[in-house]
């Protein structure tokens, strides 16, 4: 099906103005982009085209009521020198949670995959090798052109991509918020929504200028329990297990979450997946049985905590030496991903070179 969608080729490639040596993260976009539109109660005209503005009025729904929802994935070259897209039919799947959410229409996995399928195939020169890896973004979003506040009749899915470099994310200091709240049960905050973002830049900021990086989101009800670090689901080690919040309506089911817990009982570590209270956290920092926390994600994979700042207080964390369980499943991650190891799990979509 990939090679049925029809491609517009740009008469400009931007590739030679890229440097691949030194790849920002989401800087650089690469040259074309899928596209398909909704109307009439369906997906029509799905194309790759190049990559650049787009014609639209002010008007659009998206940008007054905020139904707009993306993904973000990433492809590899593998030591094969195939492309290996990982995990696309769960990045699929959470896609289409998002889109219930706000009431947009669903994107088939078939169309999902195909899409990024055909456009990697037009793009393949942007993935560059090991360690960097391209960055996968489909956006969906309202655009129909009227005021009144409703839901969208027309939308456009789109896909584009970046070519990103290895991110080694340096020790995080966060603070464990206890005043604002990036979402509540019952909310949106497990949707990949833009408002989601919109509104946790302001006491994220707060936190910047108090000298944390990061904020660890809690519960919105009594600021009791762990939901979040920032943008990546978080993780603890304590007393050689892997503790991490279970999911609620508050929190974004993570890719990287979600394989890191399937890796780790492979590893010899188990793990629970449970309310984690802001005071057990404490009480484990303090006596020392925490060895570990990190946030997980698909930008860095996994983010080490150097400091968790609770009402005031700082707690330190070593830093995590190769040995630590979040070195070792980045690499196991690492190591399925270019096909270093089996992938006994199914999570590598593969698109062979010839
Ligand atoms: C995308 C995202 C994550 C991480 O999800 P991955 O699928 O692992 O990339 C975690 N929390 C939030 C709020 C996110 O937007």
């Amino acid at each position: 099906m990939a090679t049925s969608i029809p491609v517009e080729r740009t008469k400009q490639s931007r590739i030679s103005e890229t440097d691949f040596n030194n790849l920002e993260f989401g800087k650089y976009i690469s040259d074309h982009m899928l596209v398909a539109s909704y109307s009439n109660g369906r997906w029509n005209d799905m194309k790759v085209v190049p990559y650049g503005p787009m014609a639209m009025t002010p008007a659009i729904l998206a940008l007054h009521y905020g139904q707009s929802v993306f993904e973000g994935l990433k492809a590899f070259r593998n030591n094969d020198g195939d492309i290996c897209v990982f995990r696309a039919a769960r990045h699929s799947q959470r896609l289409n949670k998002s889109l219930e959410r706000m009431c947009m229409p669903t994107v088939s996995e078939e169309m999902f995959v195909q899409g990024i399928h055909a456009l990697l195939e037009v793009d393949q020169a942007w993935i560059p090798s090991s360690p960097a890896s391209l960055y996968i973004r489909p956006i969906v979003f309202a655009t129909e052109s009227r005021f009144g506040v409703k839901v969208s009749d027309e939308y456009l899915f789109v896909i584009m991509t970046s070519p990103v470099g290895p991110y080694f994310s340096k020790p995080l200091r966060v603070k464990v918020e206890d005043h604002f709240v990036r979402a509540a049960e019952g909310g949106t905050g497990y949707a990949k929504c833009a408002g989601n973002y919109g509104g946790a830049f302001y006491p994220t900021m707060l936190a910047r200028d108090q000298g944390f990086d990061q904020v660890l989101w809690t519960d919105a009800r009594n600021h009791e329990y762990i939901d979040e670090a920032g943008v990546m689901n978080v993780m603890f080690v304590a007393d050689g297990k892997l503790i991490t919040p279970a999911l609620s309506s508050a929190i974004l089911d993570g890719v990287t979450r979600d394989s890191i817990l399937q890796l780790a009982p492979t590893m010899g570590i188990t793990t629970e997946e449970r309310r984690v209270s802001v005071e057990e956290i404490q009480r484990g920092l303090e006596r020392g049985i925490i060895t570990e926390a990190f946030g997980a994600g698909t930008a860095a994979v996994v983010s080490p905590i150097a400091s968790i700042s609770i009402r005031g207080v700082d707690y330190h964390l070593p830093e995590p030496g190769p040995d630590s369980f979040q070195q070792r499943v980045k690499r196991k991650l690492n190591d399925i991903r270019m096909g270093l190891e089996p992938d006994v799990f199914g999570w590598n979509y593969i698109i062979r070179q010839s």
